[in-house]
C-alpha cells in the first residue's frame, strides 16, 4: 500500500525539464509540490530527437504543437578548410527525419495546455534548506516546512540544490561562449543543419523554416569577445566569409544571446532522498544539440523504471540506483562525444587538420558508421 507521503514529490526548477517531469509524474497520480524561480520566457530554438518527439506524443501534448515542428532530414558537417565535408541522411536509416525543430515559446504554450493551465508554482528563494528524515525528504522554507518521498532538483547547470547537498561536480571550461540568434537567408538548402567545425569557432547552421535558421557559433572566448562588440552588418560580413556559398541576403533577425561553454559532471546523480535532473545532472556543449534530449531522456527512463512497480516508495536509494544505472551510458557517451570532437577540431597542427580531412573523407563513403551515428542521434 502507497502511504500519503510516497504519493508525494517536491520539484525545485521551472525550466523545460521540470515542467515536462511535472507532466509525466502527475499522469502517474503522484501529488507535486512544484517550487520554481520566475524565469523570462525565451525564444529559443531547440533541435530534438525523434524518439524524444514521440514521447512528447505519449503525453498528450496538443496536435498543434506537432503541426510547429520543422524537419532537419540531413545534416552536413564541414572542416575548417570547408572543403572536406560528411552528410547524414534521415534515409540511409529508413528515418523520415534526424531531428525537429522546436520553438520554445510553442514549447511552452504546449505545456501550459497539456497541465489545463494548472502551473500552479510556488516561489523559492536561494535560502532554502533540505533535511532527510529516514522515510521523507524535507525542505525547509523560512517558516514552513514541505515533505515529500523525494526532491527532484531539475535547476539547471548551476543548481543550487547540489551545492547545498554536497553533491561535488567536475568542471571542464571549453573556454568558449556560445552566441545564439536567428537569420535571414535566401538558399536551395531545405530541411538540412550545417555544421563548420572551423579553427577558432563552431558554426551550426539549423533550419527553422523556409528562409530563417537558427545560428549557434561556439566560439573560441578572444574570438566572442571580438565578435562581440562587432555591429549586426559586420557579423553579417564574416558570417558570409564562412556560409556565403550555401545561403544568400543573410539578415540576422532577432536579438542575440550568449551562453558560456563549460562541462559539468557530477560525482552522483542522487544524495539521500535528492535525485537530480536534466543540466543539474550533466551539463554538455551544445554542439551536438543534445541537452535538452538528455534531460528528456532522464524523464524516459525515470517513468519506465516507476512503471515497472518495483518500490512503491521511489526516494529509497534501491530505486534511484537502479535509476542511475539505466542513464549512465546515454549520458557519459554523448559527454565524451562532445568533449572529443571538441579536442579534435580544436588542434590546430597541419597533421592533425590532414589526418581530420581523410577521416571526414573515408567516414563519408562508410554507410555503416553513419548508420550508427544517425541511430544515437535520432535515439
Ligand atoms: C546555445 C545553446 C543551444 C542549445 N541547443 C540545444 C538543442 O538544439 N537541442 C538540445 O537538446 N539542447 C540544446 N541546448 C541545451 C538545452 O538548452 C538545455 O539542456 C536545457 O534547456 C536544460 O533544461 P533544464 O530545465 O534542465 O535547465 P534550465 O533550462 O537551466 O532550467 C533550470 C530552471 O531552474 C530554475 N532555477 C534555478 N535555480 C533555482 C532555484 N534556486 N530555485 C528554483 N528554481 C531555480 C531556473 O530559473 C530555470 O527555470 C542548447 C544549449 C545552448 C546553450
Amino acid at each position: 500500500m502507497v502511504n500519503d507521503i510516497q504519493k508525494k514529490i517536491i520539484i525545485i526548477g521551472g525550466g523545460l525539464i521540470g515542467e515536462l517531469l511535472h507532466i509525466m509524474l502527475k499522469s502517474k497520480g503522484f501529488e507535486i509540490n512544484h517550487f520554481a524561480k520566475v524565469s523570462k520566457i525565451k525564444n529559443r530554438t531547440f533541435a530534438l530527437s525523434p524518439s524524444c518527439i514521440d514521447w512528447l506524443r505519449s503525453l498528450g501534448f496538443p496536435s498543434l504543437f506537432f503541426e510547429s515542428l520543422s524537419e532537419i532530414k540531413s545534416m552536413k558537417i564541414f572542416d575548417s578548410s570547408i572543403k572536406n565535408s560528411v552528410t547524414l541522411n534521415a534515409e540511409d536509416a529508413q528515418n523520415p527525419a534526424l531531428a525537429y525543430m522546436v520553438n520554445e515559446k510553442n514549447f511552452n504554450e504546449a505545456i501550459k495546455k497539456t497541465l489545463n493551465n494548472e502551473k500552479n508554482f510556488k516561489k523559492l528563494s536561494n535560502d532554502f534548506e533540505i533535511k532527510k528524515e529516514q522515510e521523507q525528504a524535507i525542505l525547509k522554507l523560512h517558516n514552513e516546512e514541505h515533505k515529500a518521498s523525494i526532491i527532484i532538483a531539475c535547476d539547471g547547470a548551476n543548481s543550487m540544490v547540489r551545492e547545498k547537498i554536497s553533491i561535488n561536480s567536475l568542471k571542464h571550461d571549453f573556454k568558449q561562449t556560445a552566441l545564439s540568434f536567428e537569420l535571414k537567408v535566401k538558399s536551395e538548402i531545405q530541411k538540412q543543419a550545417v555544421q563548420f567545425f572551423l579553427k577558432d569557432s563552431i558554426l551550426a547552421v539549423l533550419p527553422i523554416r523556409k528562409g530563417l535558421v537558427s545560428i549557434v557559433w561556439s566560439c573560441d572566448n578572444q574570438f566572442f569577445e571580438k565578435l562581440n562588440n562587432l555591429d549586426d552588418k559586420s557579423i553579417e560580413n564574416k558570417l558570409n566569409l564562412v556560409i556565403g556559398n550555401y545561403y544568400k541576403d543573410i539578415k540576422i533577425a532577432s536579438q542575440k544571446e550568449s551562453f558560456p561553454l563549460f562541462m559539468n559532471s557530477v560525482e552522483s546523480i542522487f544524495k539521500d532522498r535528492v535525485l537530480l535532473i536534466g543540466d543539474a545532472a550533466h551539463f554538455i556543449h551544445p554542439m551536438a544539440g543534445q541537452g535538452l534530449n538528455l534531460g528528456i531522456r532522464d524523464i524516459i527512463s525515470l517513468e519506465k523504471n516507476i512503471d515497472k512497480k518495483d518500490y512503491m516508495d521511489i526516494g529509497l536509494r534501491g530505486f534511484l540506483r537502479k535509476y542511475e544505472r539505466t542513464r549512465k551510458e546515454d549520458v557519459s557517451q554523448i559527454g565524451f562525444l562532445t568533449l572529443g570532437l571538441n579536442w579534435i577540431f580544436s588542434k590546430k597542427s597541419s597533421i592533425v587538420i590532414g589526418v581530420i580531412a581523410k577521416g571526414m573523407g573515408l567516414l563519408d563513403k562508410s554507410k555503416f558508421i553513419k548508420q550508427q551515428l544517425i541511430k544515437k542521434a535520432i535515439s
